[in-house]
């Protein structure tokens, strides 16, 4: 008796002492210790550019036709008056009519090039709530350290960051050691079918795969993830893919004096009772799991000793983060019914009832292994299951990369002690296109950003402060210089 609780305490310690050591081990990996640098871009020039840029109303409608095209072809006309030694030293392409296309031949033709992309098409204000912005939308005002307007984070700032670091690498008779693009798309707040997809087709017609590209879909996001008290810089690696699946009940219908039993609506929701309760399954694999092992290196004891042993307490993360709407989204294909219909008068019994389901995709799904989960969880004879147009996930990008570790080196330099993590953009980018073009498709923005900043993108009083268009130009600067030093053999 003596020697069986002696062996059970002996196992009990032991694995105390795994459980330990693991979580002693598990810390972020080491990086050269760095003082911040700046390049001292000038913060006046930086702010005064996007705000003339915010200045042309250049939105992106869902019918195409209802474009304001003199606002675009007013941006491009700006764009090259206002970069002048960019464009003498680099060829410029309108892909398109409205996608800006630049290259900036390197010294060595042979590497691969990489693509720094963003876009300058904006979604429109929600009518009604011009009033609520502090400053109007389109006027492009300088305030309180911030440049004000629709488009100043989404995505103008970038541009003018990434075309201020070119002119004063420029300045310095900086030539980049393999080519780099710069493509500014035109629509991709309408899914970049025009712009980005051309751009595409114009690098394959000339043999042209990308090292890398480098697109928005992330940022340094600061007070966002609970658990952390230092700033994350997210460098996106995949972005879900995203399938809209019309669930239809049918029934024979009649008057509502006399129904049955079951009718389309109750079948119906039945059937939506069973989507929910069989959720796509999840998990923290692959990407999912790397972006939480990432974050939580950085955790308080309890929590990295949960994820340094994921062999003993993997079953309770997946438990929590599947009750958090964000940490679920990053763990699985989600589930979302947006849209009901049946029929068509209070007193008619429809004929058939129709739920429209919205499901963004894991990288580990497609949409014909959605349909098919979908068909299989309701599994009824009276009920159609009817995919729209859809398309999967991209491919993930490699996090050891020479590009990635470009990037990494690049954000340490400029943010210091920050966290770095891989992650998954869950909605979309123009990067759905470059990535068939691209070796590692990123999205990532150097702006820091904080649970206010973030609630603007796409909402009301959209604004970027100044300081983090100096931050995104030092990036832009250190990306590039350096690639000399992160090519890939
Ligand atoms: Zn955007």
């Amino acid at each position: 008796m003596k020697k069986l609780l002696l062996a059970a305490v002996s196992l009990v310690v032991l694995l105390a002492a795994i459980v330990i050591i693991r979580t002693l081990m598990f810390t972020p990996p080491e990086h050269e210790a760095t003082n911040t640098i700046t390049h001292a871009p000038d913060a006046d020039v930086l702010a005064g550019h996007l705000a003339e840029a915010i200045q042309f109303p250049t939105i992106s409608r869902q019918d195409p036709d209802a474009g304001d095209v003199a606002a675009f072809d007013g941006f491009i006309a700006w764009f090259e008056a206002t970069y002048p030694a960019a464009h003498t030293a680099m060829n410029r392409t309108l892909i398109a009519d409205h996608t800006i296309l630049l290259e900036w031949r390197g010294r060595d033709t042979s590497a691969r090039p990489v693509l720094l992309t963003a876009h300058y098409d904006v979604v429109p204000v929600i009518p009604g709530t011009e009033d609520q912005w502090e400053q109007p939308p389109y006027a492009g005002i300088i305030a309180d350290g911030y440049v004000w307007g629709r488009g100043a984070l989404d995505d103008k700032g970038a541009i003018i960051a990434m075309m201020e670091a070119a002119t004063m690498l420029l300045e310095r008779g900086f030539q980049p050691q393999q080519t780099v693009y710069f493509s500014f798309g035109h629509d991709e707040e309408i899914g970049g079918r025009v712009g980005a997809a051309s751009v595409v087709e114009y690098l394959r017609e000339r043999d042209i795969q990308l090292a890398w590209s480098l697109d928005e879909g992330s940022f340094v996001l600061d007070g966002l993830i609970p658990g952390l008290d230092k700033p994350v810089a997210m460098i996106n690696v995949a972005e879900k893919g995203y399938v809209t699946i019309d669930i239809v009940a049918s029934a024979t219908g009649g008057h509502s004096s006399m129904p049955p039993g079951d009718t389309a609506v109750t079948t119906l929701a039945a059937a939506l009772v069973k989507l929910r309760d069989a959720p796509v399954p999840g998990g923290l694999d692959g990407v999912s799991g790397e972006a939480y092992s990432s974050l939580a290196r950085h955790m308080p004891f309890t929590q990295r000793m949960a994820f340094a042993n994921q062999w003993l307490f993997g079953g309770m993360i997946e438990g929590m983060l599947t009750r958090l709407p964000a940490g679920n989204a990053m763990l699985r294909t989600t589930t979302a019914p947006t849209m009901l219909s049946a029929s068509i008068k209070e007193n008619v019994l429809p004929i058939t009832a129709t739920a429209t389901v919205n499901f963004r995709l894991h990288p580990r799904d497609t949409v014909d292994s959605v349909v098919a989960h979908v068909e299989n969880a309701i599994g009824a004879d009276n009920i159609e299951v009817i995919a729209r147009r859809g398309n999967n996930a991209s491919p993930v990008a490699s996090t050891t990369s020479a590009g990635f570790e470009a990037m990494v080196a690049a954000t340490h330099a400029v943010f210091g002690e920050v966290a770095i993590a891989p992650g998954l953009t869950v909605a979309g980018t123009d990067s759905k296109h470059y990535a068939l073009v691209a070796d590692d498709a990123y999205r990532f923005h150097p702006f820091v950003l904080g649970p206010d900043d973030i609630t603007t993108i796409h909402g009301t009083n959209e604004k970027v402060s100044i300081a983090n268009l100096v931050y995104a130009t030092d990036f832009y600067i250190e990306l590039l210089s350096s690639l000399e030093r992160y090519t890939a053999p």
